[in-house]
């Protein structure tokens, strides 16, 4: 795998700092396009990285994934009452789709549909306790205890939050959420501005890739029908509108993030987790998904193939 990140890293090379770095929310617009990181989580929950992969970056978008694992386990499958689970085709923040399907969101990955989900999990609590339970269950599935809120990239995007406060309001007067909207949206905010390296990330997703399960600890992280679950809303609607250019060129479930960042998931292998802070016109890590392109056709790794 070290040789295979290596190689990975080199064929990137020609292409380093290209994408658009995300400018909406002003505190990502500083960060350095040309940086580079992968890492790989196997089996055994070794992590092996290549690059930056040790360098903290802002998750956004990727923290959908752990806050659905853990309103799954949660309020199980009510929460497809609040959102619904097929691909939207549709830019990560759009409305449009909203106000025809009655104020429920296609998917729990788009704006719209993260806002309710992160609703249920604040649930009849307090944001605070439903950030905690999520930097709880980073900590423990990362093994890393300091990873936290970079406050200053969720004041910037609260400042700058209109897009999303409009997709929670209208979702408010349908009746999709339960708590007040500035207490969600300011949740929301905290969850998107999580900082975490490639290292932690693809480490502390790695129950995914194992039916739900730590494979080093054994530690049931949700049950295995959920994580095939969540690893299916990844495949169909992980990336928005480009959501089946990535199951085509990739062929593995995963989630972007405008910080840059690419979950995805390779079942009974592991999971990895890149980042380039460019960006393509969707959203998406435009070197980040030519780095797993690379590693999948190094590895022969897909969910259409037989397990090599
Ligand atoms: N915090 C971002 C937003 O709501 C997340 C979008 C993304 O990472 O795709 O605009």
């Amino acid at each position: 795998m070290d040789d295979i990140l290596a190689e990975v890293l080199a064929a990137i090379e020609p292409h380093r700092g290209e994408g658009k770095v995300a400018d909406y929310i002003p505190a990502l617009a500083c960060v350095d396009p040309s940086k580079f990181g992968i890492a790989f989580a196997d089996a055994g929950g070794a992590v092996h990285g290549a690059g930056d992969f040790e360098a903290a970056f802002s998750i956004q978008s990727i923290s959908k994934v752990f806050t659905l694992s853990l309103v799954l386990e949660k309020v199980g499958v009510a929460i497809w009452d609040k959102v619904g689970r097929e691909p939207s085709g549709s830019a990560f923040n759009s409305i449009v789709q909203l106000e025809r399907e009655d104020g429920r969101p296609r998917n729990p990955l788009i704006n719209a549909g993260a806002i309710a989900v992160t609703d249920q999990l604040i649930g009849a609590g307090d944001a605070d306790a439903a950030i905690g339970a999520l930097l709880a269950l980073l900590r423990a599935r990362s093994g890393d205890a300091a990873i936290s809120v970079d406050e200053e990239v969720a004041a910037s995007e609260a400042a700058t939050g209109s897009r999303n406060r409009s997709l929670a309001w209208f979702m408010k007067t349908y009746g999709i959420l339960d708590n007040e909207v500035e207490t969600v949206l300011g949740a929301y905010f905290r969850q998107c501005a999580v900082a975490m390296s490639c290292r932690q990330l693809a480490r502390a997703a790695l129950f995914l890739a194992f039916d739900g399960r730590d494979p080093a600890s054994g530690a049931e992280v949700v049950a295995w029908h959920n994580a095939r679950r969540i690893n299916s809303v990844m495949m169909l609607c992980g990336h928005y509108d480009n959501s089946g250019e990535f199951a085509y060129r990739i062929g593995l479930p995963g989630k972007s993030g405008v910080g840059g960042g690419i979950l995805a998931v390779a079942p009974g292998h592991g999971t990895l987790a890149v980042w380039s802070p460019g960006l393509n016109a969707s959203g998406t890590s435009a070197v980040g998904a030519l780095a797993l392109e690379k590693l999948v056709d190094l590895t022969g790794w897909s969910v259409f193939a037989p397990r090599p």
